[in-house]
Formats: structure tokens, sequence, C-alpha cells
């Protein structure tokens, strides 16, 4: 049975914190918005080097896209390196690669260096291909990593069906550099580690305003508090609370959806991911498949709309063609959450105003990127000259944003009907 208030995460998690709101007048140096990875990653890191901080969340922490995803801590970004190139040219985009390549290396150890207790499993994550079309992306995808020194490596349907435990499969490919961990346990563990280091978190308080006062930034929250401070960071990504119209129109808002199983008995944990990797496939409308420690399957597509009836619909049939030997499951989670879709499909650093910065748009991969992103928007904020791996830019709005919107939430429906309709 469902508890439809409730994710898998949630009822999962190892790591527990217990923070107030703010309702006190503080002056910090940085105030941070949003306590998911961007802005927890960024206050270890100021917080590390002497820096005072505030975080102001306003909800509970891991609330956004750093509490609701599956979990695959991938290495780069999900737009391929030639696609990236393309947008940014050849220098600015090696340096972004470079910096994303070593992701899962950093989120690793920080959960190692933490002991944060996340189900940190590093067996790396299979992008399994459905039919031709979907191998000729792989085998593209491949080279491209390849030409850029990627361990990845190209598995053929035999492979690939061993390592699924599924039929459905026309090959994958598998990056060693990859894994999975319990998102929201991994975000409780940061923000555990950056108050370790005398970091103020402030959950639900949200910021609703902010002007200039004394030469500073002053934020007021909801919970009747105020920060005063000479930098602010809005590390809100799909979930920012109207203080920057601009900013929510920088991207589309996707909804993607989970369900999670009952636990499988051992026979059945045999042949479906025996090694545990996390995985996504090369369909148009993608879905994702996965065990936590427990041996729950957590499976996973676009859409949002339906949880308890149409997307439920289409979990049952989906799961039941990729796996025909599984018993009826017991869909005892169902959540959704928000990705940002920026109009690039690259995450986006913003300068919003003289000392008031941004990270959003990541696209769909965030747990490598916004660990990155946010240390290294700390370390600029520390010395102006640190050059980050993605240059500040200003916002750039997305045409159509609504239309889009329902284009992408509509279609998922229409793709899923039709998937399992034979
Ligand atoms: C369903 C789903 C599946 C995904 N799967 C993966 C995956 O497998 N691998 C991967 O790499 N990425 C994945 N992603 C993307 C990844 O989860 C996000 O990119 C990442 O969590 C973004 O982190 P963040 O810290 O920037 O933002 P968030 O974690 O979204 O945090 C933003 C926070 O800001 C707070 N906030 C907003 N406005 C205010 C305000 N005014 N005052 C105070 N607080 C405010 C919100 O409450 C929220 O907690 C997925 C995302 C979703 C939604």
């Amino acid at each position: 049975m469902t508890d439809a208030n409730l994710s898998l995460w949630q009822a999962s998690a190892k790591e527990q914190i217990n923070l107030t709101s703010l309702s006190e007048s503080i002056q910090v140096d940085v105030a941070i918005i949003g306590a998911g990875y961007s802005g927890l990653s960024c206050a270890l890191t100021l917080a590390k080097q002497g820096v005072r901080v505030a975080v102001l969340e306003a909800n509970t922490v891991g609330y956004g896209g750093s509490g609701r995803n599956v979990g695959l801590v991938n290495a780069g970004l999900w737009m391929p390196p030639d696609e990236v190139e393309a947008v940014l040219g050849v220098e600015a985009s090696n340096t972004l690669y470079e910096a994303l390549a070593q992701a899962p290396d950093m989120v690793f150890s920080l959960i190692n260096d933490n002991q944060i207790e996340c189900e940190a499993t590093r067996n790396g994550t299979l992008h399994a291909g459905v039919g031709r079309i979907g191998m000729k992306q792989l085998e593209s995808r491949y080279l491209q990593l390849n030409q850029r020194q990627a361990p990845v490596v190209l598995l053929d349907e035999n492979e690939a069906r061993a390592r699924i435990g599924s039929n459905a499969f026309s090959g994958a490919l598998f990056d060693p550099r990859a894994g999975t961990i319990q998102p929201l346990s991994y975000a409780l563990g940061l923000a555990r580690a950056a108050i370790s280091q005398s970091v103020s978190i402030y959950q639900n308080s949200q910021v609703v305003s902010i002007d200039a006062h004394a030469q500073k930034w002053r934020l007021k929250s909801s919970s009747g508090g105020e920060v005063l401070a000479n930098k602010v960071v809005m590390a809100t990504n799909a979930y920012p609370e109207k203080l920057f119209p601009q900013l929510q129109q920088s991207f589309v808002p996707i909804q993607y959806s989970q369900f999670a199983s009952q636990a499988l008995p051992d026979e059945i944990l045999k042949r479906i991911l025996p090694n545990k990797e996390g995985v996504w496939d090369t369909c148009t409308v993608m879905s994702s498949l996965r065990l936590d420690q427990s041996g729950r399957l957590i499976f996973g597509g676009m859409g949002g709309a339906g949880l308890n009836t149409r997307l439920r619909d289409w979990a049952d049939k989906r799961v039941k063609q990729l796996f025909d030997y599984l018993p009826k499951l017991d869909w005892q989670y169902a959540w959704s959450g928000q990705i940002a879709f920026s109009h690039d499909h690259l995450p986006h650093c913003h300068l919003l105003d003289d000392g008031i910065y941004s990270l959003v748009g990541y696209s769909g991969r965030g747990i490598g990127p916004g660990t990155v992103m946010g240390k290294e928007l700390a370390l600029h904020l520390i010395n102006s000259n640190h050059k980050m791996p993605l240059a500040m830019t200003q916002v750039n709005k997305v045409s159509l944003r609504e239309m889009k919107r329902s284009f992408y939430e509509v279609g998922a429906h229409i793709y899923h009907y039709g998937q399992v309709l034979t």
C-alpha cells in the first residue's frame, strides 16, 4: 500500500537532523537560499575556509530535487559531450567536462570523509539501449566519451541481459565511475557536515524578500527572522519561490515520478541487477530503474500527473514487459519531483545582482554537478580570481515555457500509453 505523503527516501533515510526556523536577526558573510546539494556543498566549502554562512530552507533539508531524485551519481552531464562542445565551444566545454568527470569522485569522497550513511554503492551505472536507434545513440556516446579518456564500456545484448536481467535491451553503456546513493540521506549528511563546520541551517524559513540595507543584502524569512549578508547564493534550482521571477522563467519545470516496490525475494535479486548498478534508458521519454539496499525495485519515468492512476498503471505494465519473471509488485511508495531544464540543457551560474548569485538548470543531472558547482561557486566567492568551470552568465528566459511544460507532461503520458500497448 502506498503512503501518498512519504517517498521511499523519506521513509528510509538513516541520516536525521533536528533544525529550527529563523526567528531572530543574524549577520553572516554569505547567506544561502536552499538546502539541497548546491547550497550545502557551497556552505560546507565556505565554512571550511572560515567564512560565516547561514542556509535558509523554505521547507526541510532535501525538500527539492535533492531529496526526490533517482540517486544515480553519474559523471559529466546528461547531454553528450559533443553537443556540449557545440554550445560552449571547445575550451569552455573541455573545462566543464574535466570538472564534471571528477564529480562522482567528489561525491563519494564527501560521503566517505563525513561518514554519510546514504547506501553509497559505487558499482557503476548502465545506460540501456532500446532498439537500433538506442544503440546508435550509445555507440556515438561511447566514441565521444572514449575520445575524452572516459573508462566507459559498451556492452552487447547478452552482456546487458546478464547485467540488467531483462531481454528488453539491445546493449548498454557501462560507466564504472558512477554509482548510486540514497539521495535524501546524502543531502542530510551534507547538512550534518556543514553544521559541524559551524554553518547555521534554518528549516521552514522561506526567504520572502531581499533588499539592500546598510551596504549589505537583507533577507527576510517567513518565520519572522532576518539575515544581513555581504553575498547571497540562490541555490533553488527547480524550486525557486517567487524571489526572482526571471530565475523561474529561465527553465522549464518537468515532472519525474518514481515507484518503489516491496523488498524482492533473494532468488529474484540474483537475476535483476545482481551488481546493483543504476539504469536509465535511451527511450525518447526516459525511464530509470535501480534497487535500494533492502532490495526494493525503484522504477521511474517522466510525468507527474496521475501518480496513483495512469502513471502507476504504466509502471505496472512496463515493469512486467521488462521482467516477466517478477512476482506481482506492490508499489509501496510513489513520489514525484521537478527537474529544471534550462534553454540549452546546461547548468548555469548567474549573477543576479551585485553579490547575488544563482545556480540553476541542472536538467536532470544534479547530484555530481550540484555538488561540484556549489563548491566551485564557494571558491569563487572566497577568491574572485578563482575561475569556475562554467562562465558566469546573465539569466536567459526560456521561450514558450508553459507550452513546453504542458507538451512534455502530455507527451510523456502519450508515449507511456504507446509503450505498453503491445
Ligand atoms: C525526480 C528527479 C530525479 C532525478 N534524478 C537524478 C539522478 O538520478 N541523478 C542526478 O544526478 N540528478 C538527478 N536529478 C536532478 C537533481 O536531483 C537536482 O539537479 C539536484 O538535486 C539540484 O540540487 P539543488 O541543491 O540545486 O536544488 P534542490 O535540491 O532542488 O534544492 C532547492 C531548495 O531550495 C529551496 N527554496 C526554494 N525557494 C526558497 C526560498 N525562497 N527560501 C528558502 N528556500 C527556498 C527549496 O525548498 C529546495 O529545498 C533528478 C531530479 C528529480 C526531480
